[in-house]
């Protein structure tokens, strides 16, 4: 079966089936609102090798480097863990 068992960030499931012809349809997981087309796959690590992978559209995915993007949930985490980190929040100058 095509079909795709996606987790989203907080816990809920998507199903993305492909059925015959065209591909999977590439739209933004970011919210179940958003249709915007999911250009941005998140590049934050889950396990060894492999990323999350969720497709965010230009406005839901955080560009954090060159061709690095989060999506919204990994983003927070990421915020997060960067204030936690430096709570004198100094970021260098370019
Ligand atoms: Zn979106
Ligand atoms: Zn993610």
């Amino acid at each position: 079966m095509p079909c795709e068992r996606v987790t989203l960030p907080g816990g809920s499931m998507a199903i993305i089936c492909t059925r015959g012809r065209s591909r999977v349809a590439k739209v933004c997981q970011a919210t179940a609102e958003c249709h915007g087309s999911g250009t941005k796959l998140c590049d934050w690590p889950t396990a060894k090798g492999k990323t999350c992978d969720l497709r965010s559209c230009q406005e839901h995915a955080h560009n954090v480097g060159h061709e690095v993007d989060y999506c919204p949930a990994h983003w927070e985490i990421r915020e997060q863990r960067r204030k936690a980190n430096a709570p004198h929040h100094k970021e260098p100058k370019r």
